[in-house]
């Protein structure tokens, strides 16, 4: 089971961080947490390009976690070369914002079936599965569990829970800790969480950027979470404020003092194996 942080930034447009996303594959099977900015650009430069998506799991509808759905959707659309789905599985209202990103698309739709007429004879097929906490599916030979988390006013966010062949990974999202996100981590091998620097935070003197404070974990709250779990790799992404090179060891500091396992983080494209 490969983890990959396509993207490690937050909603604020950073220049080299992409929004939030997540890459998992295992089993055959590339499956993408979220699709914030850029994205497409991220999947290309892994060797997975929009095609070779199996799944998109989405966490909850802020729009930094969903702003390049609409990039996946059509290049996957486009640059495959026969009719096939594109599965979306998230939180209830996931199917209204497909069905209105598909109606933002539609004079793109009708553009490229008049222009590619032999070849191009079918509309994007994006197949919506909205899920609750306490559900379960599957992706090919990978099992996944739905959780509720804590990010209110947020309404409803989910974490995910992905197994194959006895490992698994958390993909928490955004939120504070919460019981229910305890559970679906209890005994995972890893655990994916949004994190903010408390400490970074509050010496910004702007009302809009303390809000955030109340709804997202702490790089010490993940810790915790991740300890209390019993988690083997905590993987910190979605930095705020942006993690800036050289402070890499200073944001692990933070993690470290509630956590002894192995601690990930890092630029877009980190990569580790579960
Ligand atoms: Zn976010
Ligand atoms: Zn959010």
């Amino acid at each position: 089971m490969k983890v990959t942080l396509t993207g490690t930034g937050s909603p604020i447009p950073d220049a080299n961080r992409a929004g939030p996303s997540t890459l998992v594959q295992c089993a055959g099977q590339n499956i993408l947490i979220d699709c914030g900015r850029g994205v497409a650009m991220r999947l290309v430069a892994i060797g997975v390009p929009a095609p070779f998506v199996s799944a998109i799991l989405i966490t909850h509808l802020h729009s930094d976690h969903i702003t390049d759905l609409n990039d996946v959707i059509t290049t996957h659309w486009v640059m495959t070369g026969i009719e096939t789905p594109l599965n979306v599985y998230g939180p209830p209202g996931t199917q209204t914002v497909v069905d209105g990103i598909l109606m933002m698309l539609a004079p793109d739709i009708s553009y490229r079936l008049a222009h590619h007429t032999d070849t191009l004879t079918y509309k994007p097929n994006v197949v919506v599965t909205e899920v609750k906490p306490g559900a379960t599916f599957a992706i090919g030979d990978v099992q996944v569990r739905v959780a509720r988390t804590h990010h209110q006013p947020v309404e409803p966010t989910v974490a995910f829970r992905l197994e194959h062949d006895g490992k698994s990974v958390v993909l928490g999202g955004d939120g504070i800790p919460c019981d229910t996100l305890d559970e679906i981590c209890a005994g995972a091998d890893a655990y994916v969480q949004t994190v903010i620097r408390e400490d970074l935070v509050k010496l910004i003197n702007n009302k809009r950027f303390q809000d955030i404070l109340d709804y997202h974990s702490t790089v010490e709250q993940a810790a915790q979470t991740a300890t209390k779990a019993g988690i083997k790799k905590l993987i910190l992404t979605h930095y705020v404020p942006s993690m800036q090179p050289g402070q890499e060891e200073e944001w692990r500091a933070f993690a470290a003092k509630y956590f002894a396992g192995e601690i990930v983080l890092g630029d877009d494209l980190t990569t580790t194996t579960i």
